[in-house]
This record gives structure tokens, C-alpha cells and sequence, in this order.
């Protein structure tokens, strides 16, 4: 299996050779949190490792593309009270994130994109690729998942499993039945009676309602895994790699138009 794409692998030789050549670097953001009593708390890093690492693959027949290693632990502030859950402030996160876009540049690199799968990163996330591409001649780019795949996912009627994605809930129990169902645990029949929270993304879109306590679902996930199936989890991830890599092929053609006092 070609895995040339794969940042970590390369020598400093070949890395300063690619930051010549134009390659973008694709950096995959996720999380270390707790994912209610039935899903593991490396849940979201699963989850992206799976998806940058195909999608990845896939692109890079296309563009000159390499992926780093994910970063595994996020901003989760919002489950350090159920427990289970490793954490950076949001000031940290926005600093390291800042300071990983800084080592690439440093490295010679001028096409940098952000590909998460943990809610708590998103704004932040946005936030890095903005003052990075201010500061420097370079080109950035920040997407979430569920961002990119909303229509595939939608056809596909992902939405029979409760939130698409929500937290630690039937979606994201799918994908994990899909990629290591050993870690999918039991007792999921008293979940059934989860409380749906009616003003849970019912504003406008780019409006935010937050309420002490329940910013990631009453007890700590946001709607029942009951509905989890490994079959149409595999689904969903196809979808997801599909829309994910074809959205990086097209910003990598955009990028192709290069940079303004670019070095
Ligand atoms: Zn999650």
C-alpha cells in the first residue's frame, strides 16, 4: 500500500523537498473525551484517523498532498465533568494550532488545511487558518467533517440515527461498530427514554444557544445508540472519505494559483 503521502513517514530530506514542490499538508484535529458509558473516549480520534488517513490516500493520486499524525487530544472543556476526558483551554488549543501552522511554515510549506472531527476544535480550528494566511504568504484552509459530507450523509439518511453527527449517539456509534465494534459497549436499552433537547442547533445557522451543563447533552451524549448499525456506518464513513476527498482535491486546485509574495 502507498503510503508516501504519509507526512511522518518521510525523512527531513524529502519533507524539504515536497515544501519545494507545492505540497499542502493536511493536518487532522480530534479528541480524547468522554463518550457516554457506551463508547470509547478515543471515539472522535477513531474517527478521524480512519477518515483523513482514506481520504488522504485517495486525494493524493490527484495533488501533491501529506498527512501528519492526528491530534489526538482537542478543547474539550465541556466533558471534563462526566470524567473520562483529556483537555486543552481554548486559549492552549488556539496556540497550539497556531504554532503547528508556524512549524510548517517554518519548514518551507505554503498550503496548510485543518480537517477535523471533534465540535469543540471547529471555531478554533477556523480561527488558526485565518490568522495564519494574514500573517504569512500562504494558503489555508479548515473544514469539519460533517461539513463537508451534510448532502452525502443526507441521502444516505444518516439522520434515522438521531444528530448527524451529535455526540457519543446512534451516528457516531455507527461508525464505531463499523471500525472497532469491540469498544461499542452494552447496556444501551436504558438510553432509550435520552430527553431530546428542542433548541440543540434550532436557531438560525451561525447562531449559538449554550446552557450550563447540557453543551454536550444531558448526560453526556446527545441522543441514543439504539438505532447503531456497523453496516450503515460503513456507509456513512464511505461517504464521508468520498465528499472529504474530493473537497481537498478542490481546494488543492485553488491553491494551485499560488500566493502573492510568495517566496
Ligand atoms: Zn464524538
Amino acid at each position: 500500500m502507498n503510503n508516501d503521502f504519509l507526512f511522518h513517514y518521510q525523512t527531513r530530506e524529502t519533507l524539504n523537498l515536497h515544501a519545494a514542490e507545492g505540497y499542502a499538508v493536511v493536518v487532522p484535529l480530534a479528541a480524547t473525551e468522554q463518550h457516554g458509558p457506551h463508547l470509547p473516549v478515543f471515539t472522535d480520534s477513531i474517527v478521524c484517523e480512519n477518515i483523513a488517513l482514506e481520504a488522504c490516500r485517495k486525494a493524493s493520486e490527484s495533488m501533491k498532498l501529506l498527512l501528519t499524525p492526528t491530534l489526538t487530544i482537542g478543547c474539550s472543556q465541556h466533558h471534563l465533568a462526566f470524567g473520562g476526558t483529556l483537555s486543552f483551554t481554548s486559549s492552549t488549543y488556539l496556540l497550539m494550532l497556531n504554532e503547528i501552522g508556524e512549524s510548517l511554515v517554518s519548514g518551507g510549506f505554503r498550503k496548510i488545511i485543518f480537517l477535523n472531527a471533534h465540535g469543540g476544535n471547529e471555531q478554533l480550528m477556523h480561527q488558526t487558518a485565518q490568522d495564519l494566511a494574514v500573517k504569512h504568504a500562504i494558503w489555508t484552509a479548515s473544514a469539519s467533517y460533517w461539513s463537508l459530507s451534510r448532502s452525502a450523509l443526507y441521502e444516505q439518511n444518516a439522520q434515522e440515527m438521531g444528530m448527524v453527527p451529535g455526540h457519543a449517539g446512534g451516528f457516531e456509534a455507527s461508525l464505531i461498530a463499523s471500525l472497532a465494534p469491540q469498544l461499542v459497549r452494552g447496556g444501551a436499552s436504558a438510553d432509550s427514554q435520552h430527553p431530546q433537547r428542542s433548541w440543540i442547533n434550532a436557531g438560525p445557522a451561525g447562531t449559538f444557544i449554550g446552557k450550563h451543563g447540557q453543551l454536550t447533552g444531558a448526560q453526556g451524549y446527545t441522543d441514543s445508540i439504539l438505532p447503531a448499525d456497523a453496516a450503515k456506518g460503513t456507509q456513512y464513513l464511505h461517504a464521508i472519505i468520498e465528499s472529504t476527498a474530493s473537497w481537498l482535491v478542490q481546494v488543492g486546485n485553488w491553491m494551485n494559483e499560488g500566493v502573492e509574495g510568495e517566496a
